[in-house]
């Protein structure tokens, strides 16, 4: 609770202050915060309640760079994590997994669950590229952080092998209760923050694919029919303030 704490007594009462390089409040920026994280706990409860199948959360701030207890890359609080989290503490599951495809690696859900058995962390991102982790060599304390990065210049064919050939495999292989992608669309060739060339049926392919161990899991046992995919969408940041997110 320090940390929230901390960055509702940030807030300005006027104009910008801010928070590291790239992170800035405005006035209403806690709020904006707090509705963000109040989407993605609604989206977890009309799941589990069976009121969805799957949730799409168009939220913003985002949240992947968000720290435990440190704002960074225009993220104040890591909503996807939070998300995991609120599912296992208020709806009982045992284990989540967040794929995350967001051209950045998302340092913020790594360190979270770096030494957390329970939540897989999965990500395809460009590499080198803001915020600088994200190797391969990276896995967490327990082998349950899968990072997957791309080259520069990488389009369809490399993303979608490096989801078959590494992502899915280990997800399957968790089969976790819940699945939540931090669906980041920077990845885009058309974005002009990054330089991998992925097109719109990329997105809907590796969506499928996701969505379909998602089913795969909930049939495996039927006291885990409640398993579902939960889609996260990261709208993309109109203008850095000084660097890509
Ligand atoms: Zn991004």
């Amino acid at each position: 609770m320090d940390y929230v704490t901390e960055v509702r007594d940030a807030t300005p009462s006027e104009g910008m202050v801010r928070l590291d390089a790239d992170t800035s409040m405005s006035p209403g920026s806690f709020e904006a915060a707090l509705r963000a994280v109040g989407g993605a706990v609604l989206a977890v409860d009309e799941v589990f309640s069976k009121k969805a199948t799957n949730a799409f959360v168009a939220t913003r701030p985002p949240g992947h760079h968000a720290e435990t207890a440190r704002p960074m890359g225009f993220c104040l609080f890591d909503n996807a994590a939070i998300a995991a989290r609120y599912a296992q503490k208020r709806h009982g599951i045992t284990s989540a997994a967040i794929v995350d495809f967001d051209v950045h690696h998302g340092n913020g859900s790594q360190e979270i669950f770096w030494a957390d058995r329970s939540v897989m962390y999965c990500s395809t991102h460009q590499m080198p590229l803001f915020p600088g982790t994200g190797a391969v060599g990276e896995t967490g304390d327990f082998n349950t952080i899968v990072n997957a990065p791309l080259r520069p210049g990488d389009g369809s064919d490399a993303f979608r092998a490096a989801f078959e050939n590494r992502v899915l495999p280990r997800l399957h292989e968790f089969a976790p209760d819940l699945i939540i992608i931090s669906a980041g669309f920077d990845a885009h060739m058309r974005d002009p923050l990054a330089n991998l060339n992925l097109a719109e049926a990329d997105f809907g392919w590796v969506t499928q694919k996701i969505m379909e161990i998602a089913d795969h899991c909930a049939g495996v046992a039927s006291f885990r029919s409640w398993k579902a995919a939960m889609i996260w969408k990261r709208l993309r940041i109109q203008r850095p303030l000084t660097s890509p997110r």
